[in-house]
């Protein structure tokens, strides 16, 4: 009886993180758009493929499972995607535009580093062997990318820390931030 439960609660996470991998699967490539740096952009590129390759693993699972992976919706991930749109209806400077959108990605990440960890858990304690390999890979490839997102922060940071403090278009990279101007913003 206990076991059952506890399988069900599984499958009920599997779910919740395959609605939350769909839901990605639409939101980077608008995060990559709004990505001024080419860096930044890139890896939301890299990451869509790999959240594809996500999305296939979870199907894998579900077919090992003889169940559906659909039927469910992550509110958390829905919340977290809404508030990364908010952001980029911001006008803000490109790199300052550019650590928004990081920031955003990294409450993605870490959601889903959280939602893995969980299942990988259950899966371990369910003896689904075969699960946990296929779920350490994505987890892998989550924490890589909180990882990649982080390093690429540290030179975004200061140059978005600079936007704003321009003053006599002294410095090489101040003159830049003032050419590169405001963030494209298509109209509503
Ligand atoms: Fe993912
Ligand atoms: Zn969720
Ligand atoms: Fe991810």
């Amino acid at each position: 009886m206990q076991k059952d439960s506890l399988r069900r609660l599984y499958i009920d996470e599997l779910r919740d993180l395959y609605n939350a991998e769909t839901q990605l699967v639409k939101a980077l490539p608008k995060m990559a758009k709004a990505s001024s740096n080419a860096e930044l952009r890139q890896a939301f590129e890299e990451h869509l493929r790999q959240t594809s390759e996500q999305v296939s693993r979870l199907e894998q699972i579900f077919e090992s499972l003889d169940e559906k992976p659909t039927g469910k919706k992550c509110l958390g991930m829905e919340g977290l995607v809404k508030e990364a749109a908010e952001t980029m209806q911001e006008e803000y400077e490109d790199a300052v535009m550019d650590a928004a959108v990081i920031g955003a990605a990294q409450c993605v990440e870490h959601y889903e580093i959280a939602g893995y960890g969980t299942v990988k858990a259950f899966a371990e304690l369910l003896g689904e062997q075969e699960h946990v390999s296929l779920i350490e890979q994505t987890l892998d490839e989550e924490k890589s990318a909180d990882q990649k997102l982080t390093h690429l922060s540290e030179n975004i940071n200061s140059r978005a820390g600079e936007e704003g403090e321009v003053r006599e278009g002294e410095e090489e990279d101040a003159r830049h931030a003032k050419t590169s101007g405001k963030h494209s913003r298509r109209a509503a």
